[in-house]
């Protein structure tokens, strides 16, 4: 029933969903992913945006190796693994080239599915919010070398490729999220803290919320400029504009759901009244109109 997904994006709780039947319907994954491909796309000195399905990942790679940003789903890692080859001015092409850091920006299954792979077969480190590994721990199905080794609070800095990365927690996608921010080369990644012309997934039921969503954005759109380049956690690239007519969008329908509850309208009625008509495109198949309404009405 999944097949015909496999060319757009996939989200959070699908990746989970599927991760979680790795073990029963391996076939089955193997056919989901076997079309996928890997896209390289330069974004500036040192680095890249890898798409393939989940989450988009972020790369730095230069002369100090090889740092990624998430590593979508299991059965991809040796996709990524190639394209990340190639990045590399290496010419022999048996050797891999080891990924040596990887940061979580959550705990979602879209963005960690290649943690044992990178750990494993890369010696990576893999670096992540104290709260990314506490959710990994409670899945039972992920083995040990899917965990976070160095895990903080509030961020970290990570200096290389004549970069600094601050890597940030901000909260409301989960309880546990973090962008990245290259000072030098001006590019943020934001993990699921931005959905580029799509409704967002906020993950209620493990710490997300609506309000603290829109105060991170728009947090974050203070310590950018119009140059920057902004890696989404789904949809393509992005600059400030685009960030900021995401969480217009975000202000705008949270603020009509509020009245309309303020009013005692029942969520069955906010779903037919639905979103202003210039909101309307931002429906996808994951987070539909009425999904998001829906989360609009709960998020307290
Ligand atoms: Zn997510
Ligand atoms: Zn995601």
């Amino acid at each position: 029933m999944f097949s015909h997904f496999s060319n757009l994006p996939s989200m959070s709780v699908w990746g989970i969903f599927i991760a979680s039947i790795f073990s029963t319907n391996t076939a089955f994954a193997q056919d989901r992913f076997a079309k996928v491909q890997i896209t390289t796309q330069a974004i500036a000195n040192n680095v890249y945006m890898l798409v393939g399905s989940g989450g988009n990942i972020g790369v730095s790679a230069g002369h100090d190796g090889i740092l990624i940003i998430d590593d979508q789903y299991a059965p991809l890692a040796p996709k990524i693994q190639a394209a990340l080859g190639e990045l590399s001015s290496t010419q022999n092409t048996d050797e891999i080239v080891p990924v040596k850091y990887v940061i979580n920006t959550h705990f979602h299954g879209d963005h960690v599915g290649g943690n044992a792979h990178f750990h494993d077969n890369n010696g990576a480190t893999i670096f992540a919010h104290h709260n990314v590994r506490v959710r990994l721990l409670d899945n039972a199905a992920l083995s040990q070398s899917s965990l976070p080794v160095v895990t903080y609070d509030n961020g970290i800095s990570i200096h290389m490729n004549e970069d600094k990365l601050n890597v940030m927690h901000f909260a409301g996608h989960t309880d546990g999220d973090s962008v990245v921010l290259f000072e030098e080369a001006n590019v943020l990644h934001t993990g699921d803290l931005f959905f580029n012309g799509l409704f967002p997934y906020v993950d209620l039921d493990n710490g997300g919320n609506v309000q603290a969503y829109i105060d991170s954005v728009n947090a974050l759109i203070t310590q950018i400029d119009e140059q920057t380049k902004i890696i989404p956690g789904h949809g393509p690239l992005a600059t400030k504009a685009d960030y900021q007519a995401f969480v217009s969008m975000m202000e705008a329908t949270y603020n009509a759901v509020k009245s309309q509850k303020a009013q005692g309208m029942t969520l069955a009625e906010v779903l037919e009244i639905g979103v202003a008509e210039q909101y309307a495109s931002y429906d996808w198949r994951f987070i539909t109109e009425a999904r998001w309404l829906a989360t609009l009405y709960h998020s307290q």
